[in-house]
């Protein structure tokens, strides 16, 4: 090695070393230079409070706390459109009025409506907002709110704004009931505050309902896990009855899946109207207060009861494609709503069945009827399950004079289906499998694994169970219909 090149090399190695000076290692590059500039985004601190001072108005008053270290300049807030099992737009911020916002001082922040659904406040880089604003509340449905003299009902989508990009924050919602009324809902308590429930995020908080009132209730407990069922109003019911009478449906649909899915579960029950909606841990159901008896009236609530409840398992864990994470501003577009809503009708009645509340030869009977019905529907050569799936935001949800002549319903239809589908695969494995197993491989395989499950992932469960393609099976369900119509388009 000569001098000559013995200074060359060293040059070369001093602009090696100053040159990679300069440059940052991956591991650097991943260390933020300044740890406050670069934060990561932080959650607002987000907490309601709904009081009810006059039942007589109808009016919900509902004050929104907002802290949040990353407010923006103009914070959007957002009333949902809809309400998840329930597929119609209801355009909720039509009940709002009355909307107001301060700083923290208690001085008047600017605020204007930018769309139908959505109020823009001016923080003025203000780090806590309150937003203050009332809910008309004076329709009684399983989908709507009502505040009067006797108890307030409420659903959180329809009630609570959310703040724009933010449904993955967590919330509290405190109550202020009115006189002595007492709070039920699905949501945990948030320790040590009277009243006031925690939701880890909005599609828990918006699959929350709330009854306040003086109540009725009765607990019960199924494989460790403690059920309450909360009666609003006065009817011919029997608490204790119906306690042992709901237990027998947890504990059928415990038997399919090994497993109650939550910690605890509730069952809102309004003595007026009728109809239910599926929660997360919970139902909210309506039923006539004189519904309890004779026998079969009350089997009809108990199919009621079973068909929401099932929707714990279906609808709510196993879940179609869209259906969750959910846009609480726009249709929620799936093919599915006939394996999430007639698989559950499917599955009610086998629940009613597998109890004891029923007898085959009624089983048998009122599916017939639904046969017969189905076979009177001109609409069954217009429309398949997918289709009417699809479009049930325009159709199922908002009939008109011409709908039998041009819709089904995934309900009527679609139990009608899995129950050919469960005889299907239980006659071609010589009885060794059955719908059971293809509904609890979706729990496992999908739920389980944190995964929303497609009409492609249906078939193929159900092939496994069957062993057999059911392409022939999913097309020509009844022999007179043309093809294209049945299952799909
Ligand atoms: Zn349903």
């Amino acid at each position: 090695m000569s001098k000559k090149i013995g200074v060359k090399a060293i040059i070369f190695l001093l602009v090696v070393v100053c040159f990679s000076m300069n440059q940052e290692t991956p591991a650097q590059k991943k260390r933020p230079k300044n740890p406050v500039v670069e934060a990561k985004p932080v959650a607002p601190d987000i907490a309601y409070t709904v009081s009810m001072s006059k039942p007589s108005t109808h009016l919900l008053e509902v004050d929104m706390a907002v802290n949040w270290s990353q407010m923006p300049g103009t914070l959007e807030v957002k009333m949902p459109v809809w309400t998840p099992g329930s597929y119609m737009i209801r355009e909720y911020a039509r009940h709002a009025q009355g909307f107001s916002a301060k700083d923290a001082a208690g001085a008047a922040l600017a605020w204007r409506k930018i769309n139908k659904n959505t109020w823009a406040v001016e923080t003025r880089s203000a780090g806590a907002v309150a937003i203050s604003y009332k809910v008309y509340a004076n329709e009684l449905t399983v989908r709507t709110n009502e505040l009067n003299d006797e108890h307030a009902f409420w659903n959180n989508a329809a009630t609570l704004m959310f703040i724009k990009g933010q449904l993955a924050a967590p919330a509290t919602v405190t109550v202020n009931p009115f006189g002595n009324w007492k709070v039920a809902t699905g949501l945990p308590k948030f320790a040590g505050r009277a009243d006031t429930f925690r939701a880890e995020n909005f599609d828990v908080l918006y699959d929350s309902p709330f009854e306040v009132s003086n109540f009725n209730e009765i607990s019960f407990n199924v494989q460790g896990k403690s059920h309450r069922i909360v009666f609003s109003g006065e009817g011919n019911y029997d608490m204790k009855r119906c306690a042992a009478d709901f237990a027998k449906i947890v504990e059928e649909s415990y038997k399919i899946f090994g497993e109650l899915p939550y910690d605890d579960y509730t069952f809102i029950v309004n003595l007026r109207g009728g109809g239910g909606l599926e929660h997360l841990n919970s139902t909210a159901l309506q039923v006539n207060r004189f519904g309890f008896k004779p026998d079969s009236r009350y089997k009809n609530f108990l199919g009621l009861v079973a068909h929401e409840y099932f929707h714990a398992f279906n609808v709510k864990r196993i879940r179609p494609d869209a259906l969750g994470p959910f846009d609480y501003e726009n249709e929620n577009y799936t093919k599915l709503l006939w394996v999430a809503e007639g698989g559950t009708e499917y599955y009610s009645n086998i629940l009613l069945l597998r109890a004891g509340f029923i007898t085959d030869k009624e089983y048998l009977k009122s599916r017939a009827s639904g046969f017969q019905s189905l076979q009177e529907t001109p609409g069954r050569l217009e429309q398949s399950l997918e289709d009417s799936s699809f479009d049930a935001w325009i159709k199922f949800y908002r009939p008109d004079e011409n709908a039998i002549n041009n819709q089904i319903s995934y309900y009527d239809k679609g139990e009608l289906v899995m129950m050919l589908l469960d005889i299907s695969i239980r006659s071609t494995s010589g009885g060794a499998k059955s719908l059971d197993d293809v509904i609890r491989h979706l729990y496992i395989e999908f739920y389980k694994k944190g995964k929303n499950f497609t009409p492609v992932d249906f078939q193929k469960a159900s092939e496994t169970m069957a062993g057999k393609s059911l392409d022939d099976f999913l097309l020509n369900m009844f022999a007179e219909l043309p093809t294209s119509t049945l299952i799909r388009s």
